[in-house]
């Protein structure tokens, strides 16, 4: 399944992060190409916030589509003079979620000064803690989570906004992770299950920086020093950096869809590198799932590292059965009404000479409406493939996400209710198999209580605390 723009996948990833604090970079500058780097999370609106530092007013830009659209002129903001800034990539679901007022990062003045504020996830107790602050006369002007926890901070009253994040944070329940600033200090926090991931680096020529992934340290020049834990508050400022939990017992649940599709395949994950667990889950795939074949391709981009493992490990050519459009937005709509009713895809295409005649396993990382694996086994069909073995290198999704992934309702699932032996007839290929959890977990290569799964398995973590 594809995330980036070029083909709206079935499931979506919910924002990414970044923000760091150094005297003598040109952070905005550095923060704009991270979000560069975190584009694949989110693409409907983009933003920075910038601080000049002590009793001055923090810089702010944001508006909606592209880090490219937003920034067009990216070598101008090397003359913001900063020493902190926050970076954010969205992407929004819900009705209320696309409305201009939430993009981030979003500033707020308060009796302290000025605060700025971007997150990723999702809070569960959302409508609780807002309703509490309505009672209290809270007036909010967007439907995020970044300004439920600004109004978190102005309440709890203190001048010093670690000792207020503090006091706040452990009443937040669900997946975040949140960047804060106050023009003094930037602060990252990550939930105390960690489900979103969250990552320190040190900057060459002195200060530190925070990325939803790894990828935009590369991009940057930062070198990656730690993850940040679940349930840690960690803070750069002046002094360096230090840290502290904000809550006691924390246990790491990250989101093993960031390994299967969401995070880029340049990012390490708690030490992992996410093209190489592909890899491996390609080849565990190969090794449940056998067929005889010619060939094996990968839906472009994010299945040809399981792809290529497929093939290494069964012994068959890797061979470009699929080939991506890059450059067809979003809104395309397709040409004529007999493509629109033939569900002819066209920013896939076959490559006719390499899956004419051929017995081809096309590999997908996941498999979530189904839509799209029907697609493209009829494509390869039309193109002359004289089979399709569908291979998911991972299980089937199975229920929503409560934690910042955009998932179809439960009954829209192609495995809702339903078995892998039903699963030809639903997609049209001549085969179908996927990767039981047990597997999927032995080939992320951590223990599956370190992960969340609850999409596939239906073991939701908090949802019954
Ligand atoms: Fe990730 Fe699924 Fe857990 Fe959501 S429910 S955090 S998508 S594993």
């Amino acid at each position: 399944m594809d995330q980036d723009l070029t083909r709206p996948g079935e499931l979506n990833e919910a924002c990414g992060v970044c923000g760091g604090f150094a005297a003598d970079q040109p952070l905005a500058f550095l923060t704009c190409f991270s979000l560069y780097a975190l584009q694949h999370r989110g693409q409907e609106s983009a933003g920075i916030a910038a601080g000049p530092g002590e009793g001055r007013k923090m810089w702010l830009k944001r508006g909606m589509g592209l880090v490219s659209d937003v920034f067009p002129d990216s070598a101008d903001l090397k003359g913001i003079v900063c020493r902190l800034a926050l970076g954010h990539v969205r992407y929004s679901y819900g009705d209320g979620g696309r409305s201009p007022e939430n993009v981030q990062p979003l500033k707020l003045r308060y009796r302290h000064g000025e605060l700025a504020v971007i997150h990723n996830g999702n809070l569960l107790n959302t409508v609780k803690l807002r309703s509490e602050l309505e009672r209290q006369g809270a007036i909010f002007q967007t439907d995020t989570d970044s300004e439920l926890l600004a109004h978190m901070v102005a309440r709890q009253g203190s001048s010093n906004l670690e000792e207020a994040l503090a006091e706040v944070a452990p009443r937040l329940k669900g997946a975040f992770a949140f960047i804060v600033s106050d023009g003094r200090k930037v602060i990252g926090l990550r939930d105390g299950y960690g489900f979103r991931p969250l990552s320190l680096a040190s900057l060459d020529g002195g200060g530190y920086f925070m990325a939803s992934e790894t990828c935009a340290f590369d991009t940057i020049g930062a070198n990656f020093i730690r993850d940040v834990e679940p349930g840690e508050m960690v803070v750069l400022d002046e002094e360096g950096v230090h840290s502290r939990q904000f809550i006691a017992n924390p246990c790491s649940k990250l989101c093993v869809f960031e390994y299967i599709y969401f995070a880029r395949p340049d990012s390490n994950l708690q030490g992992k590198n996410v093209h190489l667990v592909r890899r491996e889950l390609g080849r565990q795939l190969a090794r449940q799932h056998p067929v005889d074949a010619d060939i094996v391709s990968g839906v472009p981009d994010s299945s040809i590292a399981a792809a290529s493992g497929f093939a290494e490990e069964a012994g068959l050519p890797y061979e470009m059965g699929l080939v991506k459009n890059r450059y067809i937005g979003r809104t395309f709509i397709k040409p004529t009404q007999k493509m629109r009713q033939e569900g002819v895809d066209i920013k896939l295409n076959p490559v006719k000479k390499i899956v004419e005649g051929k017995r081809v396993v096309l590999v997908d990382d996941s498999i979530v409406r189904g839509t799209t694996s029907v697609k493209l086994i009829k494509i390869m069909l039309r193109a002359g493939a004289r089979e399709v073995h569908l291979r998911i290198s991972s299980p089937p999704v199975k229920g929503s996400c409560y934690y910042g992934i955009d998932i179809p309702n439960a009954q829209d699932l192609i495995a809702y209710n339903r078995q892998v032996e039903d699963m030809p007839a639903l997609t049209g290929a001549d085969s179908v198999g996927y990767l039981t959890m047990d597997e999927t977990v032995e080939a992320v290569g951590l223990p599956a209580e370190k992960l969340c799964r609850a999409c596939f398995t239906g073991d939701y973590p908090l949802l019954d605390e």
